[in-house]
C-alpha cells in the first residue's frame, strides 16, 4: 500500500515523500528545501531512492544538490529544462521505474506555468507541481495560455479517484476566487468549510482528486457555461471558446485580490 507523506517548505511548499512497498524508501518529490527534507528522512528512518523534479523554480529544485550530498540517487526532472544535478532527462512517454518503492510512473509534458514543466502519473496519484493546484491552476510564466489549458485538459481526462499532489497549499485562497466566478457552486462552497476546517488545525487540503477538481476547479470548467458567463462578464469580451474562457479567467486571477 502506497503512502504519501508531506514535509512543509518555505511559507506554502509541499515536498513529497512517496512511501512505497518496502516502506523504508522514499522518492522525493520536488525538494526546494534541503533541511525539512533531511530532517525527516533521518527521524523517520527512511531511505530515498529517487529526486523526482517536476519544473525548474528554485522553490521545487533549490535543495536537490545538498540533499545528494549526504545520498547518491538519481535525479529525475524535465529533458527540456536546465536543472543543475538532474541524471535522467524525461518528457511525454517516458516511464520512470522505481523498483525500491515498486511503483512506476508516466511522464506528461504539461507546459504553461513553465516552458518544460512535467507531472508524474502512477499507482492512482498524479504529482503535478505548479501546474494545476486545488481550485486553481499555475501562473503563466513561461508558456501560454492554449499550452496550460492543454496541459489542464490531460489532468482532467485521468480517472476520477486519481489523488492529486500539487506543489503549493493554496487551496483556500483559490476557493475564494473559485467562488466569485462561481458563486452558486455548491461543491466549491462545501470543500471551502472543509478547507477551513483542515487549515484551522494546519492540516493540509492534499491530495485532491481529479473528480473534485472537475467539479470545482474554475480552470478545469472554461466548457461550463456559468464560467463562460463569468468571464464574460468580468473581461467585457464576447469569448467564443474554451481557450478563450481559461485565458479570460487565468487574466481575471492575475488580478485578483480577494
Ligand atoms: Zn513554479
Ligand atoms: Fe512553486
Amino acid at each position: 500500500m502506497t503512502d504519501v507523506l508531506h514535509v512543509c517548505a518555505f511559507e506554502d511548499n509541499y515536498i513529497w515523500l512517496i512511501r512505497g512497498k518496502s516502506p523504508g524508501h522514499v522518492a522525493i518529490v520536488d525538494p526546494g528545501d534541503a533541511d525539512p527534507v533531511l530532517a525527516a528522512l533521518e527521524k523517520l528512518s527512511l531511505k530515498p531512492a529517487a529526486v523526482l523534479c517536476t519544473h525548474h523554480h528554485g522553490d521545487h529544485v533549490g535543495g536537490v544538490e545538498e540533499i545528494l550530498k549526504h545520498y547518491t540517487i538519481p535525479v529525475y526532472g524535465p529533458a527540456r529544462e536546465r536543472i543543475p544535478a538532474l541524471t535522467q532527462r524525461l518528457q511525454q512517454g517516458d516511464r520512470v521505474d522505481l523498483p525500491e518503492l515498486g511503483l512506476g510512473f508516466d511522464v506528461l509534458d504539461v507546459p504553461g506555468h513553465t516552458a518544460g514543466h512535467i507531472a508524474y502519473y502512477g499507482a492512482g496519484m498524479l504529482f503535478c507541481g505548479d501546474t494545476l493546484f486545488s481550485a486553481g491552476c499555475g501562473r503563466l510564466f513561461e508558456g501560454t495560455a492554449e499550452q496550460m489549458h492543454a496541459s489542464l485538459a490531460k489532468f482532467a481526462a485521468l480517472p476520477e479517484a486519481t489523488q492529486v499532489y500539487c506543489g503549493h497549499e493554496y487551496t483556500e485562497a483559490n476557493l475564494r476566487f473559485a467562488l466569485t466566478v462561481e458563486p452558486d457552486n455548491t461543491d466549491a462552497r462545501a470543500h471551502r468549510e472543509q478547507t477551513r476546517t483542515l487549515r484551522s488545525k494546519h492540516l493540509p487540503t492534499l491530495p485532491s482528486t481529479i473528480g473534485l477538481e472537475r467539479r470545482i476547479n474554475p480552470f478545469l470548467r472554461s466548457g461550463v457555461m456559468a464560467v463562460r458567463r463569468a468571464a464574460e462578464m468580468h473581461s467585457g469580451d464576447r469569448l467564443s471558446s474554451a481557450i478563450e474562457v481559461f485565458a479570460a479567467v487565468r487574466r481575471w486571477k492575475d488580478s485578483f485580490r480577494g
